[in-house]
């Protein structure tokens, strides 16, 4: 009886793992550009950008011109303005007058996105990559599809503190489960609750229990007070092109200092949703006579335990000593760290890490490794010392596409114009 051989798997010029904007910018950008356009593999079963942490009122903290495209290719088919066209809701989006717009929308659009480009690989995570001549990608159920070059763009996980049993604690949950965690306990909203994070994730969430009706809340985090996010023209020189050129050349040392003193350019809370939390607060003296939300900035956390019902937290304070909180609920909003690479332990012996123990991140968002010349791997969201912060934010995608794209394809496919720069960083 003839045997049959098992189908060897799609082999493909570049591969991307990961469907977040990242790799959906490089996909769009390199749709006719590519052999084969860009397949992307997919761990979520569809669709779904930071499910969990689309709120009502949650607002996209960055201009929605800065969509997959348009800031190198505003004629790109996948450009936000023609979503809101091809979807019939241009003049009902204009006529709501949206100064920041809803995150949920922009969700719809990357869904949108993924469906027209018809290229995502939905639920297929990628738990290995290994390299024999080519990049294999192995999946849950073995190999998945081979390529010569990838595109890795596997976004963030949630960071909690290392306070924290890795199990976790009864009582204690990740931001993205609140909502999902109030639905399903009706009582969740009485009594004291916890918010850890001064961060947007952490105001949003604080947010959200004070429109349930949530009357004691705590929020601590270990800033000294929570920050607005700076949004000003100087902050935005540094999500220009000319200024990423100018600090990818800067020594290492200078780029530590520089990101941790343009943190809040990225990282700061939106200016609105702070307004309504102290709004909150006044309108809570006004009709009850007490605040809901107690600010506590300048906490952190570190130890925590839980018992009968009850979680406590002991903080150290930078002012000096320390206090303990206790509450039924406590919700981390702790900050976001880049996904390990699913690196075969072969593959990664070849790559070239630095002093952190990181792999060396290039100019063009490859990898130093030792096959490097001939089979790259680029790498998306995981440059924030190397490229400084517009890289772990949406600002820039398309002009970190087009430079992979330009490698990729060995010419310049893409020109990014920057002129008029009137900051002399040096
Ligand atoms: C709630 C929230 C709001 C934000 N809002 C803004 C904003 O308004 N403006 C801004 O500039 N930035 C914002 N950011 C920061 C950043 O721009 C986003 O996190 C953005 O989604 C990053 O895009 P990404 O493609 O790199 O990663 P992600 O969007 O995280 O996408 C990575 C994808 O890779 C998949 N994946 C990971 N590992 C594997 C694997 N092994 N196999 C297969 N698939 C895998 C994941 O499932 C995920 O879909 C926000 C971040 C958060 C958390």
């Amino acid at each position: 009886m003839p045997t049959t051989e098992p189908a060897r798997p799609a082999h493909h010029f570049v591969a991307g793992i990961g469907a977040g904007p990242a790799n959906l910018s490089l996909a769009a950008l390199g749709e006719d550009l590519l052999p084969g356009g860009l397949p992307l593999f997919e761990r979520q079963p569809g669709p779904a950008w930071h499910p969990g942490l689309l709120g009502a009122h949650s607002r996209l903290q960055t201009s929605w011109v800065k969509d997959l495209v348009t800031l190198v290719d505003p004629r790109n088919r996948l450009s936000f303005l023609n979503y809101l066209v091809q979807t019939g809701r241009i003049y009902a989006f204009l006529n709501a007058q949206f100064d920041a717009i809803p995150r949920v929308e922009y969700a719809r659009y990357l869904g949108w996105a993924a469906s027209e480009l018809g290229t995502v690989r939905y639920g297929t995570a990628i738990h290995e990559i290994r390299f024999a001549d080519r990049f294999e990608l192995v999946g849950a159920d073995g190999p998945v599809a081979t390529a010569e070059h990838l595109v890795l763009g596997l976004g963030t996980h949630p960071e909690v503190p290392p306070c924290l049993p890795p199990g976790g604690l009864p009582g204690v949950v990740l931001a993205e489960r609140l909502d999902a965690t109030l639905a399903g306990d009706s009582g969740a909203t009485g009594g004291q609750v916890i918010v850890v994070g001064g961060g947007q994730t952490g105001a949003e969430a604080v947010l959200s229990l004070v429109r349930r009706g949530v009357r004691d809340i705590r929020w601590l985090g270990r800033r000294h007070w929570f920050a607005p996010l700076d949004d000003s023209p100087p902050a935005n020189d540094f999500y220009r092109p000319a200024y990423q050129r100018f600090f990818h050349n800067l020594p290492d040392d200078v780029r530590h200092a520089y990101v941790g003193a343009q943190v809040l350019t990225s990282d700061g809370v939106s200016l609105e949703t702070l307004q309504e939390i102290y709004r909150a607060n006044y309108e809570g003296y006004l009709r009850d006579g007490r605040a809901p939300v107690m600010i506590l900035p300048g906490r952190d956390v570190v130890r925590a335990g839980a018992r009968d019902g009850v979680v406590t937290l002991w903080c150290r304070r930078a002012s000096g000593g320390s206090e303990r909180h206790t509450a039924h609920l406590v919700v981390l909003a702790t900050g976001r760290r880049p996904a390990p690479l699913p690196l075969s332990a072969g593959l990664a012996e070849l790559v070239e890490l630095d002093g952190a123990g990181d792999p060396i991140v290039d100019h063009d968002y490859s990898i130093r490794w030792k096959h490097a010349p001939r089979h790259r791997i680029f790498v998306q969201n995981r440059g924030r010392l190397s490229h400084g912060l517009a890289d772990p934010n949406l600002s820039l995608l398309p002009v970190r596409s087009a430079i992979i794209l330009n490698t990729l394809l060995d010419r310049p496919a893409f020109t990014i114009r920057d002129e008029q720069v009137y900051t002399m960083w040096a």
